[in-house]
């Protein structure tokens, strides 16, 4: 099995990641230090944390990995990108054909640390993509607002509007706090 983004680089097990009666485990590239896991191990990603960026010299990593879209290691052809909407993003793969992910050099630690492994399919779903979006639509016009009026007046004007919010008069208050501007 090659790695979808070296250039005859084969894949290899290593370590205490390999389960020999299962024949499982994370495929690691030594050159990019990229892995590769299965449909099956998908469940157990959080085991592999330990063992995945060992003994490996990231200087001569290049930094653009992430932005090729590589082959399916099992022959599957082109997998499929999610953008993972963490700071800063990156983008996960995916063989819609044998459910395999591959994960560019340090993406599955930060998969892990960020809880992310229980429901990696999701973030194929076009529902999880737009959900992300909006989350972070709303963070930044909180963000705006809160940068532009200031804390005080961003603070208070929230807690006016959770006091008005099921109020059967707020037009009035709105009105009101228009008048006297
Ligand atoms: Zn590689
Ligand atoms: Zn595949």
């Amino acid at each position: 099995m090659k790695c979808p983004k070296c250039k005859d680089i084969q894949l290899s097990r290593k370590g205490k990641a390999m389960s020999p009666e299962r024949h499982s485990g994370p495929l690691f590239c030594t050159s990019c230090g990229g892995v590769w896991v299965s449909n099956n191990d998908l469940d157990r990603i959080s085991e592999f944390s330990s063992v995945v960026s060992d003994d490996i010299d990231i200087s001569g990593i290049e930094k653009d990995r992430d932005s090729m879209t590589g082959l399916c290691p099992n022959g599957h052809g082109i997998m499929i990108r999610a953008k993972v909407h963490l700071e800063p993003h990156f983008y996960l793969e995916k063989c819609s054909s044998c459910g395999g992910i591959w994960f560019d050099y340090g993406e599955l630690n930060r998969i892990i640390e960020n809880n992310l492994n229980e429901n990696l399919a999701m973030l194929w779903t076009l529902s999880w993509q737009k959900i992300q979006r909006e989350e972070k639509g709303k963070e930044y016009y909180h963000n705006l607002n809160k940068e532009l009026l200031g804390d005080d007046i961003y603070n208070s004007l929230l807690e006016l509007s959770r006091k008005l919010k099921d109020h059967p008069h707020q037009l009035r208050a709105l009105a009101l706090l228009h008048h006297e501007l």
